[in-house]
């Protein structure tokens, strides 16, 4: 017996020894971390900013469930701060509930595209009681060209580009509309950006390629597990990825990815990765240099530069704030019918900081009549949800200075 246990932890020494199973590093703090876990037929991102906020986006089908719980107890230290279900589908929502239940989450967003499955249907009876806060990426009202955007701190922002429900209505009589409305998220860090599509479908591309919206982007998560509707030409020429990952399962049904799509991205010259062969991927962003690394892949880093060319994005929202946009306002929406949830405010779920905007922003607390500058301390010590205000005339108009930090 005692030569057996010998001999395994011998093994185990050997395969923990064996280049391309080498274990990717935890989040290096002052960094940009993005881990495109490997979840089989499906997806999952877990985003750790360099200030320790983290996002999950999508948790992999229901049998990855009990993996992704262990990785994320691995990787995150506390409750996710924002987990993003792209759309209703039971390979991204398949394995939410493990992790929620494992690491815990202060917010949850999706599509709010009503999808009559038991599995979503659950899924949303769950975070109602199990995550503090349940939205939609609904832009502000009173800015409906501000996109929302959620500020991760240090000048990381994360930004819903798509659905834009109620100023644009979902997308219909697409090949699957479920997929069609999938939340599109860019996320930018300096000069490096990561763009996820979720399930996206051509129409949603499409949508996208009309706007004034700058869609560069140094990693981009492939469409639909590599599927060959998505992912056209026209939208990666616009994208023009450095690195593509592709989330999907060693032989599965599907024949994901598509030979088609891996020749769109070899024309423009993105080097694919993929979780089935490739298993997890870790891509870890400075704000000027992105470096990808595999467990399976080899030892081999591949850096790239950031492609975002500066000053870029005025559509983007908080980054560069409209003057009279007041981003991450509250705005209160009615339950739709029948659902088992309550929309709360739709507001970033952390501030962005001071300093990555050109000027202060001031924010207010719930139920409070008073409004404190972005850095005064009583914010900090309060949980309570918050508006947030890009100028003091705005804040003035509703609230009074606080005696505290006298903005
Ligand atoms: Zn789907
Ligand atoms: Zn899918």
């Amino acid at each position: 017996m005692k030569v057996f246990a010998r001999l395994l932890a011998l093994l185990v020494l050997l395969l923990a020894a064996v280049p391309g199973h080498a274990a990717l590093p935890s989040p290096a703090p002052g960094r940009l971390s993005v881990y495109f876990l490997d979840v089989g037929q499906g997806d999952a991102a877990l985003i750790v900013s360099p200030t320790g906020k983290t996002v999950l986006i999508d948790g992999g089908p229901p049998e990855a469930g009990a993996r992704l719980a262990a990785r994320l107890r691995e990787l995150v230290k506390g409750p996710l701060d924002l987990v993003i279900l792209t759309h209703p589908h039971l390979d991204h929502l398949g394995g939410l509930r493990a992790a929620v239940k494992a690491v815990g989450a202060k917010r949850f967003m999706d599509p709010g595209f009503d999808h009559p499955s038991e599995a979503y249907r659950d899924l949303l009876d769950f975070v109602g009681h199990e995550v503090g806060q349940v939205m939609s990426p609904e832009p502000n009202p009173q800015a409906p060209q501000t996109l929302l955007t959620v500020g991760l701190g240090e000048g990381v922002a994360l930004t819903v580009l798509w659905p834009r429900v109620p100023q644009e209505s979902f997308l219909a009589n697409t090949r699957s509309d479920p997929n069609a409305n999938s939340i599109v998220t860019k996320l930018t860090y300096g000069k490096t950006a990561f763009l996820f599509t979720g399930d996206s479908e051509p129409p949603t591309e499409e949508v996208l390629l009309q706007k004034p919206v700058d869609l560069t982007a140094t990693v981009l998560k492939v469409a639909h597990h590599g599927g060959k509707h998505s992912s056209t030409a026209a939208f990666l020429e616009r994208v023009k990825p450095q690195a593509a990952v592709i989330s999907c399962g060693v032989g599965n049904d599907y024949g994901h990815p598509s030979p088609e799509v891996l020749g769109r991205l070899r024309d423009v010259r993105a080097r694919a990765f993929r979780t089935d062969q490739d298993g997890e991927v870790l891509a870890v962003s400075d704000g000027t240099t992105v470096t990808l690394r595999s467990t399976k892949g080899g030892a081999g880093a591949t850096s790239l530069s950031g492609t975002q060319q500066a000053g870029s994005p005025v559509a983007l929202g908080p980054i560069q704030p409209t003057p009279h946009g007041r981003s991450g306002r509250s705005t209160e929406k009615e339950p739709e019918p029948g659902a088992p949830r309550t929309r709360t405010p739709v507001e970033p779920p952390a501030p962005a900081s001071a300093s990555e905007a050109t000027g202060e922003r001031y924010v207010s607390l719930k139920g409070s009549k008073v409004f404190h500058r972005e850095s005064c301390k009583t914010l900090k010590r309060s949980k309570n949800e918050r508006t947030v205000y890009t100028s003091r005339a705005d804040a003035l108009r509703e609230r009074r200075p606080a005696e505290d930090c006298h903005p």
